[in-house]
């Protein structure tokens, strides 16, 4: 192929090719693997059906990032490295932190920065925002590094890796102050400690304060208190200028709003003021497992409507024993009879099964909202459901499935789909469908299927994506690639898009931590309506767009 045709191929597939870099790169020694990787792809075109084009692009896009790796570290040392100004953080700018850097919990995408700062405070934020300002440098901050499709890294600019900044500035009554590369194992930790807790805890507490805010932060408690954006007294920003702002509602409210899900593109979250309540002394879990969608659909949406519990959580997986009888967020057992498991074992209704966590708090402020989960009325599985109790804090310290499965099976890549799926009839019918559809281990590879319902009338931030239905439920295929080649990690990308496409259909939307296509033409579907107030934001907030990544390389 010629380097016209390359790039027209590139740009058919929606990337943003430069014909002069492309014909540097064919010519670099050290990248020609990856050149000719990325043209067996671009030829590689198999097939007309959607599906099929959806993959070739997502396979293109994949070579086409390895190639700007593979160019980006056969160029020498940028020169405005030396030019870096004096930080009281460390800046690396080798060896394994760069590694890490260029990577995430996706494993989909990588891509190699030239520096990483770990600023000691706000000010090394904001004196390294005017420094890439003024050299036209590309920066992105980064917390733990949980999204998986790339939203944090950036090709050889400055990555701000938030964790240096974990501080607890102030805890008090009401509400503490955290820098907001903190987890929120740490907010929990000094919460706790006096008897509270944050309104709103997200299934892993090992996710920055600064990263989830930027993608939205929900929780169990969502579908009666929205999202970690929503309960929040005061952020500190750094913007596109430097300038380090405070906002609230009542200050500069218009960034307080801009910065809120919008994956750090209008500005570095370093401080957070978040309100605080008293825990819950204990918890009462219930968990019930069901051989169908439907029976538990029909329990997860009467509890999200009634609000007849305080915290909601589903999730699908193979149907095996341990699926049924292990605790979820756990490893533990639950000791039910053998009788009852063999029979859903034994059972033809498809290769899933269902498991529902419904939880009421014990003490606290929230307590007589409404009576504990009747377990009679479940429509569960007879004989399987049990519950227990434990302390908040414990409860909160669980360990989700994708962390455990992680841990058990290996980090492979996981090209994952978070979408907000409507609760209404065609909502559930969607989720139907694609239940009949999908194999757990072929499709997903065994990676958990999470559902948390969501009341979308208690989310405020403006430029996050929700279904106008009252409930939505966030539905994550966490689908794990193997083999972790590029050819499997592009076909369950391409399948992501084309439920994507149905979920759309029906009104609903993307959550963004997840492996979404690079393309313009993405985030411009993804905004909608909300398009050019977005542009505008930008160019307000980062007037000369050097927050790269997910819609910064874009708008
Ligand atoms: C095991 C697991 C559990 C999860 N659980 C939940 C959950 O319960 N609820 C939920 O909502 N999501 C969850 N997520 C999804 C998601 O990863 C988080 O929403 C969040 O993005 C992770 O925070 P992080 O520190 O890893 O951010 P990163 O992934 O590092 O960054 C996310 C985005 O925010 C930007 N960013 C990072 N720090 C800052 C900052 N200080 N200021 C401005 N922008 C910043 C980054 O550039 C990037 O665009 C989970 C993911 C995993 C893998």
């Amino acid at each position: 192929m010629s380097n016209e045709q390359v790039i027209e191929a590139l740009n058919q597939c929606g990337l943003d090719a430069d014909s002069g870099l492309f014909s540097r790169m064919r010519t670099t020694v050290s990248c020609h693997g990856e050149v000719e990787g990325l043209i067996a792809a671009l030829q590689n075109a198999d097939g007309t059906s959607s599906l099929a084009r959806l993959q070739h692009a997502a396979l293109v896009s994949l070579h086409w990032d390895a190639l700007l790796s593979a160019w980006g570290k056969s160029q020498p040392a940028p020169d405005w490295l030396k030019r870096l100004p004096a930080f009281d953080g460390e800046v690396l700018t080798d060896g394994a932190p760069l590694d890490i850097a260029a990577w995430d919990y996706g494993k989909v995408r990588h891509r190699s920065p030239a520096a990483v700062l770990r600023p000691a405070h706000a000010q090394d934020v904001a004196a390294a925002v005017k420094f890439c300002r003024a050299e036209g440098i590309g920066l992105s901050p980064r917390g733990f590094a949980h999204s998986a499709g790339g939203q944090m890294q950036i090709h050889g600019g400055l990555i701000i890796d938030m964790k240096s900044m974990q501080r607890v500035l102030e805890l008090e009554e009401t509400h503490c102050v955290v820098e907001a590369g903190a987890g929120w194992d740490v907010v929990l930790e000094a919460a706790t400690t006096i008897g509270k807790t944050p309104p709103i805890v997200t299934d892993w507490l090992k996710v920055s304060v600064g990263g989830a805010l930027s993608m939205g932060g929900f929780g169990f408690m969502s579908f009666w208190r929205g999202t970690q954006m929503d309960h929040l007294l005061e952020l500190e920003v750094v913007t596109g200028e430097g300038e380090l702002v405070t906002c609230s509602r009542e200050r500069n409210a218009d960034l307080f709003d801009a910065v809120k899900g919008t994956h750090g593109k209008f500005g570095i979250i370093t401080r957070a003021k978040i309100p605080l309540e008293p825990a819950p002394e204990r918890v009462r879990l219930v968990q019930a497992c069901y051989g169908n969608l439907r029976a538990m659909y029909r329990d997860f949406d009467r509890h999200t409507r009634d609000q007849s519990t305080d915290l909601i959580h589903a999730f699908a997986a193979e149907r095996s024993r341990s699926s049924i009888v292990t605790r979820m967020n756990s490893t533990e057992a639950i000791a039910f009879e053998e009788a009852d498991v063999d029979r859903l074992l034994a059972a033809d209704s498809g290769p899933w099964v269902f498991n529902l966590e419904l939880v009421d708090f014990i003490g606290g402020p929230h307590q007589g909202r409404h009576g504990l989960v009747d377990v009679e009325a479940l429509e569960c599985e007879p004989g399987l459901v049990a519950s227990w109790e434990m302390d908040w804090k414990s409860f909160c310290f669980r360990v989700p499935p994708l962390v455990l499965e992680e841990q058990f099976k290996g980090a492979a890549p996981h090209p994952e789909l978070c979408a907000w799926v409507p609760m209404n009839e065609e909502g559930r019918a969607l989720l139907d469908a694609e239940f009949s559809r999908l194999h757990p281990a072929e499709d997903v590879g065994n990676g958990p299927v999470l559902f948390f319902p969501l009341n979308t009338a208690q989310v405020g931030a403006s430029f996050f994506r929700l279904p106008s239905a009252e409930h939505c439920l966030f539905w994550g295929i966490l689908r794990r690639a193997d083999p972790p080649e590029k050819e499997r990690i592009a076909q369950l990308m391409a399948d992501n898009e084309a439920v994507y496409g149905r979920i759309r259909s029906i009104g609903g939307e993307r959550y963004l931590p997840d492996t979404p296509p690079d393309t313009a033409a993405f985030w411009r579907t993804h905004f909608g309506e909300k398009w050019d107030a977005l542009c505008a934001a930008r160019k307000r907030w980062d007037p000369d767009g050097i927050f790269g990544s997910s819609f910064g390389n874009f708008t």
